[in-house]
């Protein structure tokens, strides 16, 4: 799968928006179905200004279809999503995604796929030059910038990615498993980078995953989602101090908050297997 060129379908929001007090992101009874079978819903949820908000459950629950619809990729098949106070009716400029497949361009130096999207959106060479060297020292990129993508590791093009992602200034980052592709280490130190230069930035993120450890790590909420069909089955508060570094794996909170993650996904676990909670006679 690619990343959506910049030049997509790309819906402006009124110049006179007048919703900045109300949520980041709304869904009211959204549902998303596939032929006649109900994939995801009926799905409530409220994600505020700058909140980060991780998602976790099993393969195949609607995490990514979740993710589309508000991206604007695809459309509900009942309910609403707005975004920004607006009520959603394709992709917009302020919302950035990032995928685990992040493709960068290879025949375009580091620096020039970070600038990509501003090129797209008409800011002048020296300006997008300026911009984009910013934040490729953002994500620790800066000796990098005339490389091309196919020299750097993976972890290093999904950091490209993620500057890339941060070039339009998003208001809403939308990461759909980014580091899934990568090995333990560079996916938790690459969780923290991220999570420093979002909280800079004070974007709203919904993030994907499906490493408990990472939610826990990132998120101020979590949100747990059982399958067929996809809904939310918890949600948990994750009242850590910030910033957090790998010191808070070890602290209490995180463990309590762990194992109440993962009961729930045993529980639905259990259900998924035909059973009931209670004993079959
Ligand atoms: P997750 O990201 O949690 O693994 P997905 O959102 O990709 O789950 O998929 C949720 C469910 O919807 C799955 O059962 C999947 O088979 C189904 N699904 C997703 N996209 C389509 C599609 N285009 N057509 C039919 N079924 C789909
Ligand atoms: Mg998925």
């Amino acid at each position: 799968m690619t990343t959506q060129p910049a030049s997509a379908v790309i819906r402006r929001e009124p110049a006179s928006d007048t919703s900045s007090a109300g949520p980041m992101i709304e869904l009211s009874g959204v549902e998303r179905r596939f032929g006649a079978v109900r994939v995801l819903g009926p799905i409530d949820v409220r994600i505020d200004r700058g909140e980060f908000v991780a998602v976790v459950g099993p393969s195949g629950c609607g995490k990514s279809t979740l993710l589309e619809l508000v991206a604007g990729l695809q459309a509900p098949d009942a309910g609403s999503v707005s975004v920004n106070g607006h009520l959603l009716e394709g992709p917009r400029r302020k919302t950035s995604i990032i995928f685990q497949d992040s493709s960068t361009l290879p025949w375009r130096t580091v620096e020039d796929n970070v600038a990509f999207a501003l090129e797209a959106s008409g800011v002048p060479k020296k300006e997008r030059r300026r911009q984009a060297r910013a934040l490729l020292r953002a994500v620790g990129l800066e000796q990098f910038a005339r490389h091309h993508p196919p020299q750097l590791s993976g972890g290093m093009r999904q950091r490209v990615a993620i500057a890339r992602a941060l070039s339009l200034d998003p208001d809403l980052i939308l990461a759909d498993e980014p580091f899934g592709a990568l090995d333990e280490q560079t996916r938790i130190l690459m969780a923290f980078e991220l999570m420093q230069v979002v909280d800079r930035s004070s974007a709203a993120v919904l993030f994907i995953t499906h490493s408990i450890q990472e939610a826990v790590l990132l998120a101020d909420r979590i949100l747990v989602m059982g399958a067929r069909p996809g809904r939310i089955v918890d949600e948990i508060v994750v009242d850590l101090p910030r910033p957090r570094d790998e010191s808070v794996l070890g602290l209490s909170e995180s463990a309590r908050i762990t194992e109440r993650v993962w009961a729930r996904i045993r529980d639905e676990a259990r259900a998924a297997m035909g059973g009931s909670d209670t004993e079959a006679p």
